[in-house]
């Protein structure tokens, strides 16, 4: 008995190992940067969100009360992410949205916290936004995507 309970966590352990080489080999992305030119083009903040996958604090980004119409773009490549439209407020104190640009957001799986999360980047550069979670509004998608406002710039429409 001990020694399937073994078997399982070593199977496990690579399983989780190969997803995480499989996505590095298969994912790659138009705009490619060093993290050094990253470092120099993005605020401290925009670094440790967009390219080490960090965290504002909640409340923090003016963008959590942006209701204008417009378009929110990667604060990193200019690459436009999310529509005002499909914004509301979730209560959280991060920018939520239902749903992304279609092709312009690409996912991946992280167990950042001990259990899996669906993580969100830019399909352009690869630069970390948010996560995306299952209890948005029921009447459209049922979706939310919990995005960092350092992650984003708004580009209202005229
Ligand atoms: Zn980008």
């Amino acid at each position: 008995m001990k020694k399937i309970a073994l078997l399982l966590v070593v199977t496990l352990m690579f399983s989780c190992k190969s997803k995480g080489q499989d996505k590095d080999e298969k994912e790659s992305f138009s705009v490619n940067k060093t993290d050094s030119q990253w470092k120099a083009e993005l605020t401290d903040m925009e670094y440790y969100v967009l390219r080490e996958a960090g965290t504002e604090r909640a409340f923090s980004s003016p963008l959590n009360n942006e209701y204008r119409s417009g378009t929110f773009h990667c604060a990193a490549c200019n690459t436009p992410l999310f529509k005002s439209e499909n914004k509301f407020d979730s209560g959280t104190g991060w920018p939520s949205f239902d749903q992304e640009i279609k092709g312009n957001v690409a996912f991946s799986t992280d167990y950042d916290l001990g259990y899996a999360r669906t993580e969100e980047h830019c399909a352009t550069c690869g630069g970390h936004l948010g996560h995306v979670f299952n209890d948005g509004p029921k009447d459209t998608t049922g979706k939310r995507h919990c995005i960092n406002g350092v992650a984003l710039d708004f580009v209202p429409e005229n």
